[in-house]
């Protein structure tokens, strides 16, 4: 068992209880209560690395919306009218099986890079880790200062300094929410809809509107008050990392072999000096510990909190380059790598993943290309019977929809291919603009003597620029005997 620290750090403060740490969560006491995690400012590379991806990876989400590719957006995922958009790609309900297939595609290749690289994702591309750590955390930092001095502001009176601070702090945090939560739903309704809302009389848009403050209110909550239990208690990937990790995924790991036994360094001793007296490079500061968003201890191992963000490795780093010892005691490694030296494998299991994710990849890409450019449904008009006209033919009402999955105009042309009759679409030609749903009526005559008794099996060609692009099968609905 690992000693509890016997220094006064911010570890020893929160009181985590070293004896149990894998039978409850860091953040909570023995009796459920919340511990609240003052995580230190940290500096060093891979947070200067961090900062810089974190930017780039802003300006896509903020952008995100306003890009378009041949007139569609770059991403929608339009829930309500099931319109999907993917790369300016359309996807329709039609379409559904190849969303379906694409999603697979995207959750297998998942599966293998944590299988690989574990939590890599959370730390660096997450959306719940970019904004909490590099925006929002970097607000309060810049407001109520490091962590102690926000334990003290917490702790203190409510005077004016500190209602000044936590109302200005506040006010930031749900300014930047609502924006966080138009852009969302920029991604749901598209930022021209959004934009209607916003402008529009209120009275006109109470649903959208309900939306945008129930969104923001939502991210006010997550980045004011839940943070890392958003990754801890509701994020279900961190979960899957222990059926999907083995010894040889790479993840934040503390270099036991080389780091214990931990203890302090004396300002008069030697490292030299330290490894005969039986110390490792671990100095127990308990820096990687004040640093973690999550407040964990990285020395006890992998552990479900642990968001991959590099924090204590940077915190380490610095502590190594003052007592001169090498940097990486915490770095990314495998279990393998720290107890054997060996590299990164490529094991059977990866291997297994892959050939399941190259199946299916294969799979999608000849589904996406194989997709028809026109996909056409008919539907008999609701409530609609025959009827006979006076020229003696029977007639039937349907509605047609046609998608033009294509980036160009599709005039489209409805051909009776099995029954002597005419077909007629109301209101003129059925030309669909691209990557768009034209809905029409048409009605279709057949004279009696081409009608069987009750119901007729009729087959209607879809046809542009002369080459039948689907065949619809539907029934004409006519008189009895
Ligand atoms: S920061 Fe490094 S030296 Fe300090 S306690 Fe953590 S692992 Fe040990
Ligand atoms: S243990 Fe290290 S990498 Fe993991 S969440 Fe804490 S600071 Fe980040």
């Amino acid at each position: 068992m690992i000693p509890e620290p016997k220094d006064k750090s911010e570890s020893a403060v929160r009181k985590v209880d070293w004896s149990n740490f894998r039978d409850h969560i860091a953040t909570a006491d023995r009796e459920g209560r919340r511990q609240w995690v003052y995580p230190r400012q940290v500096a060093g590379k891979f947070f200067r690395w961090r900062t810089w991806f974190s930017w780039l990876l802003l300006a896509i989400m903020f952008a995100g919306p306003f890009v378009t590719i041949h007139g569609n957006p770059l991403l929608l995922m339009n829930i309500v009218e099931r319109k999907f958009v993917v790369l300016g790609q359309v996807f329709w309900p039609q379409d559904m099986i190849i969303f379906a297939m694409a999603v697979l595609v995207f959750f297998t290749g998942i599966i293998i890079f944590t299988a690989a690289f574990g939590r890599l994702w959370c730390g660096w591309a997450c959306p719940q880790t970019v904004m909490m750590e590099m925006v929002f955390r970097k607000i309060e930092y810049a407001i109520e200062g490091d962590a102690p001095r926000q334990r003290e502001l917490n702790r203190g009176p409510w005077n004016a300094d500190k209602v000044f601070k936590k109302s200005l702090k506040h006010v930031l945090f749900y300014a930047l929410s609502f924006l966080v939560g138009n852009v969302l739903l920029s991604y749901i309704i598209g930022w021209q809809q959004l934009y209607q809302i916003i402008t529009d009389p209120p009275a006109r848009h109470v649903t959208g509107l309900s939306f945008m403050i129930a969104f923001s209110l939502l991210f006010y909550g997550i980045f004011a008050r839940f943070r890392e239990q958003a990754c801890t208690f509701i994020c279900p990937y961190g979960r899957f990392q222990s059926v999907l990790l083995d010894e040889n995924s790479i993840v934040v790991a503390y270099d036991h072999k080389r780091g214990e036994k931990r203890g302090p360094l004396r300002r008069d001793q030697k490292f030299g000096e330290r490894r005969y007296a039986g110390y490792g490079d671990c100095v127990a500061c308990n820096q990687c510990v004040s640093v973690c968003p999550t407040g964990i201890d990285i020395r006890n191992g992998t552990q479900m909190e642990c968001v991959h963000c590099t924090a204590c490795m940077d915190a380490c780093d610095t502590v190594m380059g003052k007592v001169g010892s090498p940097l990486g005691l915490i770095r990314y490694a495998s279990l393998n790598g720290i107890e054997r030296g060996e590299p990164l494998r490529f094991t059977p299991r990866l291997a297994g993943y892959g050939v399941v994710l190259m199946v299916l990849a294969a799979v999608l890409a000849v589904m996406i290309f194989s997709r028809a450019d026109v996909e056409a449904t008919l539907l008999r008009a609701p409530g609609s019977m025959f009827q006979q006209m006076p020229d003696g033919h029977f007639s039937n009402l349907y509605t047609v929809r046609v998608v033009n999955k294509t980036s160009r105009e599709l005039p489209v042309e409805l051909r009776l291919e099995n029954a002597a009759g005419s077909l007629q679409v109301m209101g003129g030609k059925l030309v669909v603009l691209p990557q768009k749903l034209l809905e029409n009526s048409i009605l279709v005559e057949l004279e009696a003597s081409a009608m069987k008794s009750g119901t007729t099996p009729l087959v209607i060609g879809v046809y542009s620029g002369g080459k039948r692009l689907q065949t619809l099968k539907t029934a004409f609905i006519g008189p009895r005997n």
